[in-house]
């Protein structure tokens, strides 16, 4: 036994690590980035932005101009406060960290956002994961009853939800918001595809908070996330944050390019209509199952046997376009693949490799 293996816990032994897939020369189409860099203009720019930064300083935790600017932008509204994070991931940790009693629960709908799951088992919390119906509808009396019967501290919904794309009926979140004894938070990672949000209604929920992320607009790259919501549920998720979380050159490009948010939103709209265009193209493929979506990826199911959602995947990796694989994962997902949409020729070259892989 080596000394890591006597005092590792055992349960993160036998883990494994978020899995990342090596994307060099492949169409990447696995993670919901945005398939856009900044236009030239803005990009030189952020560059001088960056040269004229004091690195040799910690940043200033309170990093009071961008969560104004989060603030005005994004329409928060008046009365509630904003937790910058490391991207959503980190969020989702402090948020965690907050409500990690002895014995509480946390609560989603399964499958949704594997990261979840995992912070509540770091903190050693129950995970109950309310399975969707199989075409991954929310049974919401399934939720509700769930609600009732396990108390949770924290519920979290994704809107729209990943990897299934959809986004749940918000009179069913507002039953589940109410029937919650905790927290509930709704993840808007893909609020700009979704044309809808729950964030004007903060005041309206006392146990409701809105956690984004800039990720899927763009900027994956820099790690920015944050939760909107009353000071009393901000201040608490602070004192769980790491001092210095959100770095200078972040914040720095951050500021710089949500003043732009126009050119973030031009783009998150060509992503839109490419969706929109792609609908019908993946849905007339024989042999695949297309479900409803409402954010800038599409879940897919493969008909056929065990493998033969792995052996799509294959086709289309050997056809240099990189999609995401759900086989050997929860048996909900089997042979099912996430297709992130992309720029109008990488969607080409997706659809065109598709056709030969089916
Ligand atoms: C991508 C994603 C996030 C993570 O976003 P980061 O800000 O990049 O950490 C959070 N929630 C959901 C549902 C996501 O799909």
């Amino acid at each position: 036994m080596s000394a890591a293996d006597k005092v590792v816990r055992p349960e993160i032994r036998e883990m494994h690590a978020y899995p990342v897939a090596d994307a060099t020369g492949l169409v990447k189409l696995d993670v919901m980035e945005s398939p856009y860099g900044l236009p030239q203009a803005l990009a030189d720019e952020v560059g001088r932005l960056v040269a004229g930064l004091s690195l040799n300083r910690y940043p200033v935790p309170t990093a009071t101009r961008l969560r104004a600017l989060i603030r005005r932008v994004m329409q928060v509204p008046a009365g509630c406060d904003v937790l910058l994070g490391n991207g959503s991931d980190e969020c989702i940790q402090y948020v965690t960290a907050t409500v990690a009693r002895e014995g509480a629960v946390v609560m989603a709908p399964s499958p949704s956002f594997a990261v979840f799951s995992m912070q509540a088992f770091f903190y050693r919390l129950r995970f109950v994961g309310v399975p969707l119906r199989e075409d991954f509808t929310l049974d919401a009396q399934l939720f509700l009853d769930a609600v009732r019967t396990e108390k949770p501290a924290l519920v979290w919904i994704a809107f729209p939800n990943n990897p299934t794309g959809n986004a749940f009926p918000v009179a069913d979140i507002e039953r589940i918001v109410r029937a919650t004894p905790g927290l509930v938070v709704i993840d808007e990672a893909y609020q700009p595809f979704a044309g809808a949000t729950f964030m004007p209604r903060l005041a309206e929920f006392e146990n409701l908070v809105v956690m984004r992320t800039v990720s899927k607009i763009g900027m994956a790259g820099l790690r920015l996330g944050y939760v909107a919501g009353r000071p009393e549920w901000i201040d608490a998720f602070n004192k769980a944050r790491s001092p210095f979380n959100v770095n200078v050159v972040t914040e720095a490009v951050a500021i710089r390019l949500l003043e732009n948010k126009a050119v973030l939103d031009a783009l998150a709209a060509k992503v839109l209509a490419e969706r929109e265009r792609m609908r019908p193209e993946l849905e007339r493929l024989p042999g695949l199952k297309v479900y409803p979506t409402a954010a800038n990826f599409f879940l897919v199911r493969v008909a056929g046997g065990k493998g033969a959602g792995t052996k799509v995947f294959d086709g289309l990796k050997a056809q240099g376009v990189l999609v995401k694989d759900f086989s050997g994962g929860l048996p909900a997902l089997e042979n099912c693949l996430r297709l992130t949409v992309g720029t109008p020729d990488e969607n080409r070259i997706l659809l065109t490799a598709l056709r030969e892989a089916l």
